[in-house]
């Protein structure tokens, strides 16, 4: 399965959950503050490996263990 996800990096609070939980490691930190003050987690394919988007599965894992419900994730 394929898949893709959307990080709202507003409501990120950098905690890190999501990319512990990624079995694909493709979800990093971005080096932008955002505005509460947390560098927040991305995985546009810009801070993430390029081809990152190519390798998201759709699992979920990631928007599971979020505690603040930033993450979106997209199947095809
Ligand atoms: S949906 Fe799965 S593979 Fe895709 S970024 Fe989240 S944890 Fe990683
Ligand atoms: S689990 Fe959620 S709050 Fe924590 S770094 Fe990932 S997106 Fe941000």
């Amino acid at each position: 399965m394929k898949g893709s996800i959307k990080i709202d990096r507003e409501q990120c609070k950098g905690c890190g959950l999501c990319t512990a939980a990624c079995p694909k490691k493709i979800i990093v930190f971005s080096d932008k503050l955002n505005k509460k003050g947390y560098y927040p987690a991305s995985c546009d394919g810009q801070e993430a490996k390029e081809d990152s988007t190519a390798e998201c599965t759709g699992c979920a894992l990631c928007a599971i263990v979020c505690p603040d419900i930033a993450i979106e994730v997209y199947r095809e």
